[in-house]
Protein backbone atom coordinates (compact mmCIF):
# COMPACT_ATOMS: atom_id res chain seq x y z
CA UNK A 1 0.00 0.00 0.00
CA UNK A 2 1.72 3.51 -1.01
CA UNK A 3 0.66 6.17 1.90
CA UNK A 4 1.56 8.95 3.11
CA UNK A 5 4.72 7.12 4.66
CA UNK A 6 6.06 5.76 1.51
CA UNK A 7 9.79 6.19 0.63
CA UNK A 8 10.53 6.87 -3.08
CA UNK A 9 13.35 6.17 -5.07
CA UNK A 10 13.22 6.34 -9.35
CA UNK A 11 15.06 5.71 -12.41
CA UNK A 12 15.56 8.51 -14.71
CA UNK A 13 16.13 7.31 -18.14
CA UNK A 14 14.20 7.77 -21.65
CA UNK A 15 12.79 5.77 -22.48
CA UNK A 16 12.53 3.84 -19.15
CA UNK A 17 9.89 1.51 -20.00
CA UNK A 18 11.51 -1.39 -20.48
CA UNK A 19 13.59 -1.64 -17.94
CA UNK A 20 13.85 -4.43 -15.43
CA UNK A 21 14.96 -2.15 -12.54
CA UNK A 22 11.33 -1.19 -11.07
CA UNK A 23 10.60 -4.99 -11.27
CA UNK A 24 13.84 -5.93 -9.46
CA UNK A 25 13.78 -2.95 -7.01
CA UNK A 26 9.99 -3.35 -5.79
CA UNK A 27 10.16 -7.24 -5.50
CA UNK A 28 13.17 -6.42 -2.76
CA UNK A 29 11.27 -3.98 -0.94
CA UNK A 30 8.16 -6.34 -0.84
CA UNK A 31 9.89 -9.11 0.63
CA UNK A 32 11.75 -6.95 3.12
CA UNK A 33 8.13 -5.51 4.06
CA UNK A 34 9.84 -2.06 3.63
CA UNK A 35 7.37 0.93 2.86
CA UNK A 36 9.15 2.09 -0.23
CA UNK A 37 8.63 2.74 -4.06
CA UNK A 38 11.04 2.86 -6.92
CA UNK A 39 8.88 4.65 -9.99
CA UNK A 40 10.30 4.86 -13.40
CA UNK A 41 10.83 8.29 -14.22
CA UNK A 42 10.99 8.81 -18.03
CA UNK A 43 12.82 11.91 -18.83
CA UNK A 44 13.49 13.54 -22.05
CA UNK A 45 17.39 14.71 -22.52
CA UNK A 46 16.58 18.44 -22.23
CA UNK A 47 14.90 18.31 -18.83
CA UNK A 48 17.60 16.51 -16.89
CA UNK A 49 18.33 19.53 -15.17
CA UNK A 50 14.42 19.91 -13.65
CA UNK A 51 14.22 16.26 -13.27
CA UNK A 52 17.06 16.01 -10.59
CA UNK A 53 16.08 19.11 -8.88
CA UNK A 54 12.70 17.92 -8.75
CA UNK A 55 13.94 14.26 -7.07
CA UNK A 56 15.30 16.45 -4.47
CA UNK A 57 12.22 18.48 -4.09
CA UNK A 58 9.86 16.02 -3.72
CA UNK A 59 11.64 14.07 -1.39
CA UNK A 60 13.01 10.95 -3.06
CA UNK A 61 15.97 8.80 -1.50
CA UNK A 62 17.54 8.76 -4.77
CA UNK A 63 17.74 7.20 -8.23
CA UNK A 64 19.15 5.24 -10.77
CA UNK A 65 20.13 7.15 -14.00
CA UNK A 66 20.08 5.45 -17.40
CA UNK A 67 21.25 5.68 -21.23
CA UNK A 68 20.96 8.92 -22.22
CA UNK A 69 21.78 10.47 -18.97
CA UNK A 70 24.70 8.65 -17.52
CA UNK A 71 27.43 11.66 -18.41
CA UNK A 72 24.78 14.13 -18.54
CA UNK A 73 23.84 14.40 -14.87
CA UNK A 74 27.99 14.85 -13.91
CA UNK A 75 27.48 18.25 -13.88
CA UNK A 76 24.28 18.44 -11.76
CA UNK A 77 25.27 17.02 -8.88
CA UNK A 78 27.28 18.23 -5.54
CA UNK A 79 29.24 15.51 -5.10
CA UNK A 80 30.62 12.62 -6.99
CA UNK A 81 32.30 9.01 -6.12
CA UNK A 82 35.75 8.63 -6.84
CA UNK A 83 34.50 5.35 -9.63
CA UNK A 84 31.84 7.61 -11.13
CA UNK A 85 34.46 10.35 -11.68
CA UNK A 86 36.96 8.03 -13.19
CA UNK A 87 34.12 6.36 -15.13
CA UNK A 88 32.75 9.70 -16.07
CA UNK A 89 29.37 8.02 -15.79
CA UNK A 90 26.93 8.12 -12.74
CA UNK A 91 24.43 5.45 -12.72
CA UNK A 92 22.99 5.80 -9.17
CA UNK A 93 21.96 9.17 -6.68
CA UNK A 94 21.93 9.57 -3.35
CA UNK A 95 19.64 12.65 -1.90
CA UNK A 96 20.61 13.69 0.94
CA UNK A 97 19.83 16.50 3.41
CA UNK A 98 22.93 18.95 4.74
CA UNK A 99 23.15 20.37 8.24
CA UNK A 100 21.64 23.69 6.92
CA UNK A 101 18.75 21.38 5.72
CA UNK A 102 19.25 21.72 1.85
CA UNK A 103 19.28 18.77 -0.19
CA UNK A 104 22.65 17.59 -1.36
CA UNK A 105 22.94 15.12 -4.60
CA UNK A 106 25.42 12.42 -4.92
CA UNK A 107 26.37 10.51 -7.96
CA UNK A 108 27.83 7.15 -7.84
CA UNK A 109 28.91 4.44 -10.40
CA UNK A 110 27.65 0.68 -9.46
CA UNK A 111 27.80 -0.52 -12.75
CA UNK A 112 32.19 -1.67 -12.99
CA UNK A 113 31.41 -3.38 -9.58
CA UNK A 114 28.55 -5.40 -10.92
CA UNK A 115 30.12 -6.05 -13.88
CA UNK A 116 32.97 -7.29 -11.39
CA UNK A 117 31.05 -9.57 -9.25
CA UNK A 118 28.84 -11.05 -12.42
CA UNK A 119 32.48 -11.99 -13.73
CA UNK A 120 33.60 -13.95 -10.59
CA UNK A 121 29.88 -15.66 -10.39
CA UNK A 122 30.77 -16.49 -13.65
CA UNK A 123 34.10 -18.15 -12.43
CA UNK A 124 36.49 -16.13 -14.44
CA UNK A 125 39.64 -15.66 -12.31
CA UNK A 126 40.73 -11.80 -12.66
CA UNK A 127 43.34 -12.15 -11.92
CA UNK A 128 44.57 -14.72 -14.64
CA UNK A 129 43.32 -12.59 -17.66
CA UNK A 130 45.75 -11.91 -20.46
CA UNK A 131 43.87 -10.28 -22.90
CA UNK A 132 40.49 -8.75 -22.99
CA UNK A 133 38.49 -7.57 -26.26
CA UNK A 134 35.58 -5.51 -25.57
CA UNK A 135 32.85 -4.22 -28.05
CA UNK A 136 31.62 -0.58 -27.26
CA UNK A 137 32.43 2.45 -26.14
CA UNK A 138 29.36 3.86 -24.31
CA UNK A 139 28.97 3.89 -20.92
CA UNK A 140 28.41 0.09 -19.86
CA UNK A 141 32.08 -0.12 -21.88
CA UNK A 142 33.52 2.34 -19.73
CA UNK A 143 32.81 0.90 -16.64
CA UNK A 144 33.90 -2.78 -17.81
CA UNK A 145 37.43 -0.96 -19.48
CA UNK A 146 37.61 0.55 -15.65
CA UNK A 147 37.02 -2.22 -13.48
CA UNK A 148 39.48 -4.77 -15.73
CA UNK A 149 42.37 -1.90 -15.54
CA UNK A 150 41.83 -1.62 -11.69
CA UNK A 151 41.12 -5.31 -11.22
CA UNK A 152 43.20 -7.41 -13.53
CA UNK A 153 46.94 -7.12 -15.47
CA UNK A 154 44.74 -7.57 -18.64
CA UNK A 155 45.65 -5.91 -21.99
CA UNK A 156 42.30 -4.66 -23.41
CA UNK A 157 41.06 -4.14 -27.14
CA UNK A 158 38.39 -1.39 -27.50
CA UNK A 159 36.19 -2.18 -30.50
CA UNK A 160 33.49 -0.11 -31.85
CA UNK A 161 31.46 1.08 -34.71
CA UNK A 162 32.35 4.74 -34.18
CA UNK A 163 35.93 5.32 -34.00
CA UNK A 164 36.74 8.11 -32.51
CA UNK A 165 34.46 7.14 -29.71
CA UNK A 166 36.58 4.05 -28.78
CA UNK A 167 39.55 5.95 -29.06
CA UNK A 168 38.54 8.79 -26.95
CA UNK A 169 37.32 6.00 -24.22
CA UNK A 170 41.22 4.77 -23.68
CA UNK A 171 42.54 8.29 -23.98
CA UNK A 172 40.46 9.06 -21.20
CA UNK A 173 40.53 6.30 -19.46
CA UNK A 174 44.55 6.02 -20.23
CA UNK A 175 45.35 8.88 -17.83
CA UNK A 176 46.88 6.60 -14.88
CA UNK A 177 50.64 5.35 -15.04
CA UNK A 178 50.52 2.61 -16.29
CA UNK A 179 47.10 2.18 -18.31
CA UNK A 180 47.43 3.84 -21.73
CA UNK A 181 49.83 0.78 -22.80
CA UNK A 182 47.19 -1.68 -21.85
CA UNK A 183 44.52 -0.63 -23.93
CA UNK A 184 43.97 -0.20 -27.54
CA UNK A 185 41.59 1.53 -29.73
CA UNK A 186 39.80 -0.51 -32.88
CA UNK A 187 37.20 -0.04 -35.25
CA UNK A 188 34.81 -2.32 -35.23
CA UNK A 189 34.27 -4.72 -37.82
CA UNK A 190 33.52 -8.66 -38.28
CA UNK A 191 37.26 -9.00 -39.31
CA UNK A 192 38.87 -7.19 -36.55
CA UNK A 193 36.78 -8.66 -33.86
CA UNK A 194 37.44 -12.75 -34.65
CA UNK A 195 41.43 -11.38 -35.16
CA UNK A 196 41.51 -9.46 -31.94
CA UNK A 197 39.35 -12.19 -30.32
CA UNK A 198 41.62 -15.33 -31.76
CA UNK A 199 44.10 -14.81 -28.54
CA UNK A 200 41.80 -13.59 -25.82
CA UNK A 201 40.72 -15.15 -22.69
CA UNK A 202 37.52 -13.03 -22.76
CA UNK A 203 34.90 -11.23 -24.90
CA UNK A 204 32.89 -8.70 -23.64
CA UNK A 205 29.55 -7.17 -25.53
CA UNK A 206 29.12 -3.84 -24.14
CA UNK A 207 27.24 -2.53 -27.15
CA UNK A 208 23.15 -3.05 -27.83
CA UNK A 209 23.59 -5.50 -30.69
CA UNK A 210 21.27 -8.63 -29.74
CA UNK A 211 18.83 -6.73 -27.47
CA UNK A 212 15.19 -7.24 -27.73
CA UNK A 213 13.49 -6.94 -30.09
CA UNK A 214 16.52 -7.30 -32.68
CA UNK A 215 16.98 -10.61 -31.05
CA UNK A 216 18.88 -12.57 -33.70
CA UNK A 217 21.69 -9.87 -34.41
CA UNK A 218 25.33 -10.44 -32.92
CA UNK A 219 28.19 -8.52 -33.12
CA UNK A 220 30.50 -12.29 -33.90
CA UNK A 221 29.92 -13.10 -37.88
CA UNK A 222 28.02 -16.91 -38.65
CA UNK A 223 30.74 -17.66 -40.64
CA UNK A 224 33.60 -17.16 -38.07
CA UNK A 225 34.41 -20.46 -35.77
CA UNK A 226 33.46 -18.94 -32.45
CA UNK A 227 36.94 -19.97 -30.43
CA UNK A 228 36.45 -22.46 -27.68
CA UNK A 229 39.16 -20.90 -25.00
CA UNK A 230 36.94 -17.67 -25.34
CA UNK A 231 34.58 -17.07 -22.52
CA UNK A 232 31.92 -14.13 -23.54
CA UNK A 233 30.36 -12.44 -21.40
CA UNK A 234 27.36 -10.56 -23.46
CA UNK A 235 25.82 -6.93 -21.12
CA UNK A 236 22.62 -7.50 -22.95
CA UNK A 237 20.46 -9.65 -20.71
CA UNK A 238 16.91 -9.08 -22.65
CA UNK A 239 16.89 -11.82 -24.17
CA UNK A 240 19.02 -13.95 -21.30
CA UNK A 241 20.12 -16.27 -24.16
CA UNK A 242 21.56 -13.83 -26.95
CA UNK A 243 22.71 -15.35 -30.13
CA UNK A 244 25.89 -14.39 -29.28
CA UNK A 245 25.65 -16.15 -25.88
CA UNK A 246 24.42 -19.34 -27.97
CA UNK A 247 27.36 -18.89 -30.14
CA UNK A 248 29.78 -19.13 -28.09
CA UNK A 249 27.75 -22.69 -26.13
CA UNK A 250 27.43 -23.99 -29.23
CA UNK A 251 31.11 -23.95 -30.06
CA UNK A 252 31.46 -25.43 -26.29
CA UNK A 253 32.60 -22.07 -25.00
CA UNK A 254 31.81 -20.43 -21.29
CA UNK A 255 28.87 -17.73 -21.77
CA UNK A 256 27.88 -15.02 -19.18
CA UNK A 257 24.60 -13.51 -19.47
CA UNK A 258 24.34 -9.67 -18.08
CA UNK A 259 21.51 -10.39 -15.98
CA UNK A 260 24.37 -10.89 -12.75
CA UNK A 261 25.48 -7.59 -13.84
CA UNK A 262 22.12 -6.16 -13.43
CA UNK A 263 21.34 -7.36 -10.36
CA UNK A 264 24.79 -6.96 -8.84
CA UNK A 265 24.63 -2.73 -9.89
CA UNK A 266 21.14 -3.13 -8.08
CA UNK A 267 21.60 -4.68 -5.35
CA UNK A 268 24.69 -2.21 -4.73
CA UNK A 269 22.29 0.77 -5.24
CA UNK A 270 19.73 -0.84 -2.83
CA UNK A 271 22.63 -1.27 0.34
CA UNK A 272 23.57 2.15 -0.42
CA UNK A 273 19.54 3.73 -0.30
CA UNK A 274 18.34 1.64 2.56
CA UNK A 275 21.73 0.48 4.32
CA UNK A 276 20.40 -3.35 4.72
CA UNK A 277 21.27 -6.46 2.92
CA UNK A 278 19.29 -6.59 -1.08
CA UNK A 279 17.87 -9.67 -1.49
CA UNK A 280 19.90 -11.13 -4.36
CA UNK A 281 18.33 -13.57 -5.65
CA UNK A 282 14.77 -12.15 -4.73
CA UNK A 283 15.83 -9.91 -7.27
CA UNK A 284 16.98 -11.82 -10.21
CA UNK A 285 13.96 -14.43 -9.99
CA UNK A 286 11.79 -11.41 -10.57
CA UNK A 287 13.87 -10.60 -13.32
CA UNK A 288 13.89 -14.07 -14.85
CA UNK A 289 9.83 -14.00 -14.56
CA UNK A 290 9.43 -10.84 -16.21
CA UNK A 291 11.46 -11.47 -18.71
CA UNK A 292 9.82 -15.29 -19.46
CA UNK A 293 6.45 -13.14 -19.47
CA UNK A 294 7.75 -10.89 -22.00
CA UNK A 295 9.21 -13.88 -24.27
CA UNK A 296 5.90 -15.52 -23.84
CA UNK A 297 3.99 -12.30 -24.95
CA UNK A 298 6.67 -12.13 -28.11
CA UNK A 299 6.34 -15.50 -29.29
P1 LIG B 1 25.45 3.55 -24.87
O1 LIG B 1 26.29 4.45 -24.06
O2 LIG B 1 24.27 4.08 -25.62
O3 LIG B 1 26.42 2.79 -25.93
C1 LIG B 1 25.88 1.93 -26.89
C2 LIG B 1 27.03 1.17 -27.56
O4 LIG B 1 26.47 0.22 -28.48
C3 LIG B 1 27.96 2.07 -28.36
O5 LIG B 1 29.26 1.55 -28.29
C4 LIG B 1 27.38 1.93 -29.78
O6 LIG B 1 28.33 2.20 -30.80
C5 LIG B 1 27.05 0.46 -29.79
N1 LIG B 1 26.08 0.09 -30.81
C6 LIG B 1 24.75 0.39 -30.82
N2 LIG B 1 24.17 -0.15 -31.92
C7 LIG B 1 25.17 -0.79 -32.62
C8 LIG B 1 25.21 -1.51 -33.83
N3 LIG B 1 24.11 -1.71 -34.57
N4 LIG B 1 26.38 -2.04 -34.23
C9 LIG B 1 27.50 -1.86 -33.49
N5 LIG B 1 27.54 -1.16 -32.33
C10 LIG B 1 26.38 -0.63 -31.90
O7 LIG B 1 24.86 2.35 -23.98
P2 LIG B 1 25.53 1.63 -22.72
O8 LIG B 1 24.96 2.16 -21.47
O9 LIG B 1 27.00 1.61 -22.89
O10 LIG B 1 24.90 0.15 -22.89
C11 LIG B 1 25.38 -0.75 -23.87
C12 LIG B 1 24.70 -2.10 -23.69
O11 LIG B 1 25.01 -2.63 -22.40
C13 LIG B 1 23.17 -2.03 -23.75
O12 LIG B 1 22.70 -3.19 -24.38
C14 LIG B 1 22.74 -2.03 -22.28
O13 LIG B 1 21.46 -2.60 -22.09
C15 LIG B 1 23.82 -2.94 -21.70
N6 LIG B 1 24.04 -2.68 -20.27
C16 LIG B 1 23.85 -3.70 -19.42
C17 LIG B 1 24.08 -3.52 -18.09
C18 LIG B 1 23.87 -4.67 -17.17
O14 LIG B 1 23.75 -4.45 -15.96
N7 LIG B 1 23.86 -5.90 -17.68
C19 LIG B 1 24.48 -2.27 -17.59
C20 LIG B 1 24.68 -1.22 -18.49
C21 LIG B 1 24.43 -1.44 -19.83
P3 LIG B 1 28.49 3.70 -31.40
O15 LIG B 1 29.31 4.45 -30.38
O16 LIG B 1 29.21 3.48 -32.67
O17 LIG B 1 27.11 4.25 -31.56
Amino acid sequence: MIDGRTQLVGLLGWPVEHSLSPIMHNAAFEALGLNWRYVPLPVCPGQLDAAVRGLAALGFHGANVTVPHKEAVLPLLNAIGMHAEQAGAVNMLIISQTSQGKPSIGGYNTDYQGFLSALRAGSVDLEQLREVVIAGAGGAARAAVLGLLWSSQADITVLNRNPERAQALVTGLGREPGHIDRMQAVPLTSKALVEAARAADLLVNATSVGMWPLVEYSIWPDRAPFPDHLTVFDMVYNPLETRLCQQARQAGSRAIDGLGMLVEQGAIAFEMWIDAPAPRQVMRSACERALRRQACCDS
